[in-house]
């Protein structure tokens, strides 16, 4: 996957170096939230490297929806900006779900509404990856474990549309039922958000590939998966240094694709 990420960026970078002007990345935070400062720094670092603008708009907690409001208006209406992102999670007493709905559709690069003409960053960069190493999508089966909006449902959505045969799975499948499932796929990715639930109980094909999408901080303080390490199969995807890189990825060349639509 490093391999891969490393060699997409190097495409993009040169791409971009011959373009006339930039493509422009606006990212929105509201207070401050440990996760969401170091997913920041990684996008102002992508996007600098990249040769991108990347614009940075922090508002403290106090900050009302009308505020909010004309500073994506305003964003919306920059020639210079081609996607801009509301950085969740927001604080409490702000409508999430209202104040993502500000962003046009041309801009959203998160993929966060409904009908946006991009792919969710983290899925997409699943399904490009396996794209990429030429993995056999056509009526496999893959098992998804976890339902959320911005991974599990999305990514059920994506492999469907290559052709596979999908079961999504949840907190309340009943674990013989996951075991079952399990031993069936072809592909397995896991987004729950549980350190190394995906153990030695669950039998796996020799021949399957495991994308792990979680990312848990363990009690050593180090970054771990949803799937224990060390799975006897084709491919298992690190963490940390795996699915995380792919969302990086793709939401750079969600970017790119914007800048190209707004330049037609
Ligand atoms: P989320 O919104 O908390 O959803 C978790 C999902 O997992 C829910 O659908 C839940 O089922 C399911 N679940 C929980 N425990 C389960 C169990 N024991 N068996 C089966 N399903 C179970 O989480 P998320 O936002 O999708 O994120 C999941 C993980 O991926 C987190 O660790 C997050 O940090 C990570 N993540 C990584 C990236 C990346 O770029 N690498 C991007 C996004 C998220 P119910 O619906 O039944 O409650």
């Amino acid at each position: 996957m490093k391999e891969y990420v490393a060699r997409r960026k190097g495409e993009l970078k040169a791409e971009v170096a011959l373009l006339d002007r930039k493509p422009g990345l606006t990212v929105v935070q509201v207070g401050h939230d440990a996760g969401s400062d170091s997913y920041i720094r990684g996008k102002k670092k992508d996007a600098e490297e990249l040769g991108f603008l990347f614009r940075h708009l922090w508002f403290d907690e106090t900050v009302g929806e009308k505020a909010l409001e004309e500073t994506i208006f305003h964003e919306a209406n920059d020639p210079l900006i081609d996607g801009i992102i509301v950085q969740l999670p927001l604080p409490k007493k702000l409508d999430e779900k209202a104040i993502g709905r500000l962003i046009p559709l041309d801009k959203d690069v998160d993929g966060f509404l409904f009908d946006s003409p991009f792919d969710p960053c983290t899925p997409k960069g699943i399904v490009d990856y396996l794209s990429a190493v030429g993995f056999p999508f056509d009526g496999k089966n893959a098992v998804v474990i976890g339902r959320s909006d911005i991974v599990g449902k999305p990514l059920a959505r994506l492999l469907t549309r290559k052709n596979m045969n999908v079961t999504l799975l949840h907190s309340h499948t009943s674990e013989e039922d996951k075991k079952f499932y399990l031993g069936h796929a072809d592909l397995v990715a896991v987004a729950i958000g549980r350190e190394g639930y995906l153990d030695g109980r669950f039998p796996l094909k020799k021949e399957a590939f495991l994308i792990d999408v979680g990312i848990n901080r363990g009690a050593d303080g180090k970054l771990h998966g949803d799937i224990l390490p060390g799975r006897d199969v084709a491919y298992q995807s690190p963490v940390p240094g795996g699915v995380g890189l792919l969302t990086r990825l793709s939401l750079m060349e969600n970017v790119y694709q914007a800048y190209k639509e707004h330049r037609k």
